[in-house]
């Protein structure tokens, strides 16, 4: 009798370990102000967002995604979409898969800025990568096939999502106070057709949790994605645009998806300026703002307290870096840990929105 309860209990809390396991998680990595994101699905597949800086940044960008990986227990990268051609997105990419296998290249085509670096890379190393792996060009609307998971690309190559997602779709009450830009607000350039309207921008469904990464889509293309109509519906978690600078992050797209959390990839002098902080700080139910940096742009009226930080040292180099850890569960909850200090706060599921 006493074998057979053992037995019961290993039964259950084998059960229970495989259920704990069923999680989508998400790593937002410190790469300084630049992306890359890492998703590992609950079968365990890797998506990367981007790989970080390039340069002399490069090895150290690789390094801060390996300890992701590692820490995820994963070997190789299923899928690699880089958001776009600029150097904080795509630095690291020829470092990376120096030493660790990356199975498809995913892209939103050829470079639209010509960049000297870029041009470079694009005509003499990427070719060489993507010849030993699948490579696709993604347009607006497809889904990358993952098991569990619907990963659909909602903006690429400048082109949006022509149909709302399921369940969205309704009018966008944000739309009415949107101002289009006509010079990007910090850079002082006229607004126009950078790499930055090229990005490709992911939505990802696991069970009813939602999470959006739109990279650096800016924000005249917001109004495009979002407005009359609401094209993404709501989402739990948001990895707010443009490392957190009002370049992008209109109420058009912030408050109509209503985030419960968002995290911000800035640097520690890259993002979180007063205009965006002040949108996601009155975005109609948002619970928390987590950033992978200290900002010192927001100043101390718009800085969020520091347990909901990763990084607090002004140090490129610094190491270790931290990183933010989402793990999503289907029925909608998820959790977000600071890789810093470990603090956890969980989203348990809310009621329908
Ligand atoms: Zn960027």
């Amino acid at each position: 009798m006493r074998r057979m309860l053992v037995l019961v209990a290993v039964t259950v809390s084998a059960t229970l370990l495989l259920a704990q396991s069923k999680t989508l998680e998400i790593y937002v990595i410190d790469v300084e102000g630049g992306n890359a994101t890492l998703f590992v699905t609950p079968s365990r597949e890797a998506v990367l967002i981007d790989t970080g800086n390039g340069g002399p940044a490069a090895a150290r960008d690789a390094d801060r995604i390996m300890a992701a990986m590692k820490d995820a227990g994963i070997s190789h990268i299923d899928a690699l979409v880089t958001s776009h051609w600029h150097g904080d997105h795509m630095g690291a990419m020829a470092e990376l898969a120096g030493r660790v296998p990356i199975r498809h290249y995913i892209d939103h085509g050829g470079n639209v800025q010509p960049s000297q670096p870029v041009d470079t890379f694009l005509q003499n190393v990427y070719p060489g990568l993507i010849a030993k792996a699948r490579h696709t060009v993604a347009k607006a609307g497809d889904l990358l096939p993952l098991k569990g998971i619907a990963w659909r690309f909602v903006t690429s190559g400048g082109e949006v999502v022509k149909t709302p997602l399921p369940g969205a779709g309704r009018p966008n009450p944000h739309c009415a106070g949107f101002k289009p830009h006509t010079v990007n607000p910090v850079s002082g350039q006229p607004v126009g057709e950078t790499e930055d309207e090229q990005s490709v921008g992911s939505h990802v469904t696991f069970g009813k949790f939602r999470a959006l990464y739109l990279a650096d889509f800016p924000w005249n293309k917001e109004f495009e994605l979002m407005c009359p109509n609401n094209r993404l519906g709501s989402v739990e978690f948001l990895l707010v645009s443009r490392h957190g600078q009002h370049s992008s992050n209109s109420e058009a797209l912030v408050h109509a998806l209503r985030p419960r959390a968002v995290a911000i990839n800035n640097g520690i002098r890259k993002g979180g300026q007063p205009e965006t902080m002040h949108v996601l700080h009155s975005s109609p139910g948002l619970e928390d703002v987590w950033q992978a940096h200290v900002a010192q742009l927001s100043g101390a009226e718009h800085a969020v307290p520091g347990i909901f930080v990763a990084n607090i040292v002004d140090d490129p180099g610094h190491s270790p870096a931290h990183w933010l850890k989402v793990s999503a569960q289907p029925d909608g909850s998820f959790a977000v840990t600071n890789g810093r200090n470990g603090f956890t706060k969980t989203y348990a599921t809310p009621a329908p929105r």
